[in-house]
């Protein structure tokens, strides 16, 4: 097993290498669209902003700016299951560039210090059968956008969750709770931005923004790239909820 640092190392150079040799695609259609673009004009008209961006889920003000669902919901699922880390890229701006505007007027994170941008872990076994981890390239995203340090190995999921499928919500947000830890800190992390692809019930965000704040964080901000209804994003073995 790698280093966790190594690890968000290669993911980048993968990431960067795909970018490279991809032809510029719709990241949902796949229609050639001849530029830098996410989404081709067709694809990029079935994508909706949240209209509340902010939104309290289990107890934690979520950041989320679109919605999950039109062209948008089939870029991330290629994204996160499909092999298509090259993704990581233009989606990572989609995130960072909204997130950059909102907190523009937070006025808790208007605080002097370092900005730490701090992926949802995946189990060690699923990023080996992925190869990548879909929140740490969005994640790499927004550390550059926000002039911050992308940090991989601060979290971890030292367990294999059991499957949530077929589980009962209560045991579902039971086993979340559980599933994340954060190491000593090396350095007092001020501000922190916790970064996840998609959010449903907000318990995987709730889980690591707590063991993140335990861990010595004073602002956490636990964003993702879109909001999905849970009836939506039913959770199977791989995510969380
Ligand atoms: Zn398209």
């Amino acid at each position: 097993m790698l280093p966790a640092l190594a690890r968000g190392f290669l993911e980048g150079v993968v990431a960067a290498a795909s970018d490279f040799l991809a032809p510029p695609r719709c990241a949902a259609c796949l229609a050639e669209t001849g530029r830098r673009a996410v989404l081709c004009p067709g694809c990029a008209q079935t994508t909706e902003r949240n209209p509340s961006p902010f939104t309290m889920l289990q107890g934690e003000r979520v950041f989320a700016p679109y919605l999950y669902g039109g062209a948008l919901r089939q870029a991330v699922v290629r994204f996160k299951y499909g092999g298509a880390p090259h993704l990581g890229r233009p989606l990572g701006d989609l995130l960072a560039g909204a997130l950059a505007t909102a907190l523009a007027d937070d006025p808790l994170w208007r605080i002097d210090g370092p900005i730490e941008v701090v992926p949802v872990p995946i189990h060690p076994r699923r990023l080996v059968q992925r190869g990548y981890n879909s929140p740490a390239l969005l994640g790499s995203r927004v550390a550059e956008a926000l002039g911050g340090t992308l940090v991989t190995d601060w979290l971890s999921r030292p367990l294999d969750a059991a499957p949530q499928a077929g589980k009962g919500r209560a045991a579902r947000l039971r086993d979340v709770q559980h599933a994340f830890v954060a190491a000593p800190p090396r350095v007092v992390a001020t501000r922190v931005v916790l970064v996840d692809d998609v959010v449903t019930t907000g318990a995987t965000l709730h889980a690591c923004a707590g063991a993140l704040r335990r861990g010595g964080a004073r602002v956490v901000r636990p964003v993702a790239l879109c909001c999905a209804l849970a009836e939506n994003f039913p959770p199977g073995p791989q995510d969380g909820v």
